[in-house]
């Protein structure tokens, strides 16, 4: 999962940005209007935590631009206390929750996870797979109830894909939910944590499907398709 901090205070974007990477996500960052606008605008996020008072361009002109041009990720905007009305105005430019600052990094994970889990259709953050269970809240994943060891960016493959379950998942789509824009991507890679995935949750889980991409399975279920 890929998330974008727009906020123009470097601290606190710097603890945004940290916290959000111990918890798992690839996550970009902007400092000004213009450049958040822009990333939003170009980059396929997960969810984005959209600060109102920026440089260049305001918070809320730059959500009211996103929705204009069809951009459907999950926003969560911070605003200054006690100010109900920047509430209303973010709802109205097409918000999805709000939080104020100052808050707990806690909370603000536990609603990113919410926003995150509630666009691709899940209602908790454990999905289980036919005895595959991910777990996003803790970054685990089990088989059959058994821990499995991942890396921090294996979690982030399997992650999107458990997400996105059933679902033919390319090469490309995968590489924009699992690097932040700064890594050096290379689509050939994918093919490898594929493999090393398949070792590790059991080969039949994730089906290959030709030319298009791979698809996380219940092997219990054969939902049809092609199979390499
Ligand atoms: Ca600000």
């Amino acid at each position: 999962m890929r998330i974008l901090i727009v906020e123009d205070d470097p601290d606190l974007g710097r603890q945004l940005s940290e916290a959000l990477g111990d918890a798992g996500y690839a996550v970009d960052k902007a400092t000004d209007g213009e450049e958040g606008h822009f990333l939003g605008d170009t980059e396929p996020y997960d969810a984005v935590v959209l600060d109102l008072g920026l440089p260049v361009i305001d918070g809320i002109s730059i959500l009211q631009k996103w929705r204009a041009d069809g951009k459907d990720f999950p926003v969560l905007i911070l605003t200054a206390r006690d100010q109900w009305s920047e509430k209303v105005a973010g709802f109205d430019a097409g918000a999805d929750d709000y939080l104020t600052k100052p808050f707990h990094t806690e909370e603000l994970l536990a609603r990113l996870r919410a926003l995150v889990r509630r666009a691709a259709g899940h209602t908790t953050d454990t999905i289980d797979i036919g005895g595959l269970t991910v777990d996003n809240r803790a970054g685990r994943a089990f088989v059959d109830g058994s821990p499995i060891k991942l890396t921090s960016h294996e979690f982030r493959l399997l992650s999107y894909m458990a997400m996105h379950v059933d679902k033919v998942i390319s090469r490309t789509e995968l590489v924009e939910h699992i690097y932040d824009q700064d890594f050096d991507r290379d689509s050939n890679t994918i093919e490898v944590f594929i493999g090393r995935l398949r070792r590790k949750i059991g080969v039949n889980r994730i089906e290959t499907v030709r030319g298009l991409g791979y698809r996380l399975v219940d092997p219990e279920e054969d939902p049809g398709g092609e199979k390499t």
